[in-house]
C-alpha cells in the first residue's frame, strides 16, 4: 500500500511538472509572437530607421508640413523654402488637393515630397473599417497623382491624423498598420514641433516652442502646419530655418530615407 501511495505521489509531481514546462513554453511562444508581430510593425514606422541613426554626429532636420495645401499659407512656406534653399515633406489631406492641385504641382516640381494625410482628416470616416482607411488613402494618392501628372502615385508615407502616437483610436490603429503594409507604405510622427496648432502663438513664442522641443537632438522630424488655422507658422519658418542651420542642422525631406 506504502509503495503505490509513494507512487501516485510521484506521478503527481511528474505531472505538475509537465503543467509547468507546458505553461512555460506556451508564454515563450506567446512572447516569441508578441516579439514577431512588434518587430513586423515597427519596420513600418520610419522614425526607427531615423532614430537608428540617431548617434551618428550629423545633424538632419526634416521638416514637414500637414493638413495643406492653402491658398493662405503654402505658396507663403514654398516662397520661404525656395528662399533658402530648403527640401520639405508634406503631409497633404486629399479634399484640399483637389481644391488647390496647382500648389501641390508646385511643391512637387520644386522638389518637395508630398505625402499622405488622408482624404477628410475626419477619423469618424478614416477608422470605420479598413476598406475606408485604405480608402481614403487611395482616394488622396489619386488626388495628388491627378495634381501632378503620375497614373498611380503611391506616396509610400502616411501620417495618422493627431500622430500614430495619441491615445484616441488606438485599436484600430494598430489594426490598420496591416493595411499600411499590404499598400507598400511606412508612417511616422514627429520628435519636434512649434505647437503651431495647439494656440494662438507670436512669431517669437513659436521660434522658442521649435528651440525648446529640438533640444539636445541630432535628428529631428518637425511637425508644422501649412494652414494657419491656429498660429502662423509661415511668419516664424524663416527664422526657424536660420535657427536651425545656426545650429548646424542640414535639411532632408523623406526622399533621402
Ligand atoms: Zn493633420
Amino acid at each position: 500500500m506504502k509503495t503505490i501511495f509513494i507512487h501516485k505521489k510521484h506521478i503527481l509531481i511528474i505531472l505538475i511538472l509537465i503543467i509547468l514546462i507546458v505553461i512555460a513554453l506556451l508564454i515563450q511562444s506567446g512572447k516569441d509572437v508578441v516579439e514577431v508581430f512588434q518587430n513586423n510593425y515597427n519596420s513600418l514606422d520610419l522614425m526607427n530607421k531615423i532614430s537608428s541613426k540617431e548617434n551618428s554626429e550629423e545633424k538632419i532636420a526634416y521638416l514637414t508640413f500637414d493638413d495643406g495645401p492653402t491658398t493662405i499659407a503654402t505658396p507663403t512656406v514654398l516662397d520661404i523654402l525656395k528662399e533658402e534653399n530648403v527640401k520639405a515633406s508634406f503631409f497633404v489631406i486629399g479634399k484640399n488637393v483637389d481644391k488647390n492641385p496647382q500648389i501641390v504641382k508646385r511643391a512637387y516640381e520644386e522638389g518637395h515630397y508630398i505625402a499622405n494625410h488622408g482624404y477628410d482628416h475626419n477619423n469618424s470616416t478614416l477608422y470605420k473599417s479598413n476598406e475606408s482607411f485604405k480608402d481614403e488613402l487611395e482616394k488622396t494618392d489619386q488626388a495628388i497623382g491627378n495634381a501632378i501628372g503620375i497614373n498611380n502615385y503611391n506616396s509610400h508615407i502616411f501620417r495618422f491624423p493627431n500622430g500614430f502616437m495619441a491615445p484616441a483610436n488606438k485599436k484600430r490603429k494598430e489594426e490598420v498598420l496591416e493595411v499600411l503594409r499590404e499598400m507598400n507604405y511606412k508612417y511616422i510622427d514627429w520628435n519636434c514641433l512649434n505647437n503651431d496648432s495647439m494656440k494662438k502663438y507670436s512669431k517669437s513664442e513659436l521660434l522658442n516652442n521649435l528651440k525648446k522641443t529640438s533640444q539636445n537632438k541630432n535628428k529631428l522630424v518637425i511637425l508644422m502646419h501649412d494652414t494657419k488655422d491656429v498660429s502662423d507658422s509661415s511668419s516664424a519658418l524663416k527664422e526657424s530655418i536660420e535657427y536651425l542651420k545656426a545650429e548646424g542642422y542640414n535639411f532632408k525631406n523623406f526622399y533621402d530615407l
